[in-house]
């Protein structure tokens, strides 16, 4: 490794032991001020990996490499990862300098990555991937890609390399048509002739032909544009999928996997089941993504689905507590943010409670006028909530915002404090979605704990 990268490494390895010292979690900064220093420190660290896995699309990127870390990551097999949605070049510095050493070397040789479809190309060209996980490509008009071509523009050109696997959402057509007609491609999606969910009449940006330009017929909707697709005027359609996946209930997956495998094992059919603790239907796609992606790279259904099992969202990362009723509980600081986790919740299709968090201390922001920006106004029109909470210092600026939306005043409950969020709750078996402001969030995260042990 080049001097002036291990200097980088020393560099951010200081920044981020006084981060910490001002409790601060420095998944970023580290990372920035390496790369000011060194260009190429990230090439010089992702070249010593033996075995890249790269999870990249639109949505469900951590959520997949979590559960995919969770299956592949062993006791005489170690993989390192990126936790936490650092997917641009400094969160994957930062990332990758927790398993270097003071010389540079990484200590840890399997990777799988969550990487930002801007930095794919980046990543691809310092190192080649072994495989790539394509979880879907969508519209997601708050972030900074307004145009879905630039994002598929740049996931073509770091797919160039025809070696390189792939697993893609065979339900997105988008996703489906980066890997088809690649030998080294393999497609996952949901049972449709199961009576799962569909959602009606969203935009839906797969909706034209990437071959021909004709909009693209649909026999049926999962929910966007996933669903079962063809064209009228080319052959582009829905591929033959090598992993179908069914949702049974609440916590599994029934997976029927067809593959003609090449290395000697022999053709035919497997079912297995995969429990885990998620929820959504957008949820189970990533189940499925990190099963087939885990599958692919030698996994047995047994070792699946401990990963799967022992997969945990981290803090307020729709973290999950048992019910009933379920409570799932998501940081909102932002209104991109926030309105992510609002389309989560519209993606669910079952009826649910959803409960404000908001505090305005020094961390939170003091200026709360956010809220304001937020599309509350859609999550009334579209996702099935049958009552509203609000709590925190802000509660009352948050019960007016649900009224100016339009949400009937006589389902708000405001609640004075923090710790009655798991008393109120309770009063019903419906879902309660639990969204939260930074200072709240560790306080609620206890209290639904103790709720999930009574
Ligand atoms: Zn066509």
């Amino acid at each position: 490794m080049r001097l002036r990268s291990v200097a980088a490494l020393l560099v951010g390895r200081m920044l981020k032991i006084s981060l910490r010292l001002l409790h601060r979690r420095g998944t970023s900064l580290p990372g920035l001020v390496m790369h000011k220093v060194s260009r190429t420190l990230l090439g010089d660290l992702l070249r010593q990996l033996d075995t890249l896995v790269i999870v990249t699309g639109t949505n469900g990127k951590s959520t997949t490499t979590a559960l995919l870390h969770s299956m592949l990551n062993g006791e005489q097999d170690h993989w390192l990862t990126n936790e936490g949605g650092a997917n641009l070049q400094q969160g994957l510095l930062s990332a990758l300098m927790a398993y270097a050493n003071w010389r540079g070397k990484l200590v840890i040789k399997r990777a799988v990555l969550e990487v930002d479809e801007a930095t794919f190309p980046h990543v691809v060209r310092q190192c080649a991937p072994h495989l790539v996980v394509i979880t879907n490509v969508v519209r997601d008009q708050l972030d900074r890609y307004g145009e879905i071509d630039h994002a598929m523009h740049l996931l073509q050109e770091g797919l160039r390399d025809q070696g390189i696997t792939i697993v893609a959402n065979g339900d997105d057509p988008l996703a489906t048509s980066l890997a088809m007609g690649r030998d080294l491609s393999y497609f996952y999606g949901m049972d449709q002739s199961a009576s799962q969910a569909a959602m009606g009449d969203e935009v839906r940006d797969g909706a034209f032909c990437l071959n021909c330009g004709s909009e693209l017929v649909y026999d049926h909707f999962m929910y966007g544009q996933m669903g079962l697709y063809r064209c009228l005027h080319c052959d582009f359609a829905h591929p033959n999928l090598h992993f179908l996946g069914t949702i049974q209930d609440e916590t599994g997956l029934s997976i029927m996997e067809c593959i003609s495998w090449r290395q000697g094992h022999e053709a035919g059919r497997l079912d297995f089941h995969v429990s885990a603790s998620v929820i959504g239907l957008y949820n189970w796609y990533n189940v499925l993504a990190a099963t087939a992606a885990a599958r692919i790279l030698g996994r047995s259904p047994a070792q699946i689905s401990r990963g799967a099992h022992a997969y945990k969202a981290p803090l307020g990362r729709m973290q999950v507590f048992a019910g009933p009723p379920q409570r799932i509980l998501a940081l909102i600081k932002n209104p991109t943010g926030a309105n992510s986790v609002l389309r989560a919740m519209m993606e669910d299709v079952c009826e649910k409670r959803v409960c404000f968090a908001i505090n305005d201390l020094d961390a939170d922001g003091r200026d709360v006028s956010w809220l304001w920006d937020i599309n509350i106004e859609s999550l009334v029109a579209n996702a099935h909530i049958c009552a509203w909470y609000c709590t925190g210092r802000r509660r009352l600026d948050m019960a007016l915002r649900l009224k100016y939306a339009g949400v009937d005043p006589a389902s708000i409950t405001v609640i004075d404090s923090l710790e009655f969020v798991g008393k109120y709750t309770s009063q019903s078996t419906a879902p309660v979605y639990v969204l939260s402001t930074y200072t709240a969030l560790y306080a609620l995260a206890g209290y639904l704990q103790a709720g999930e042990s009574a």
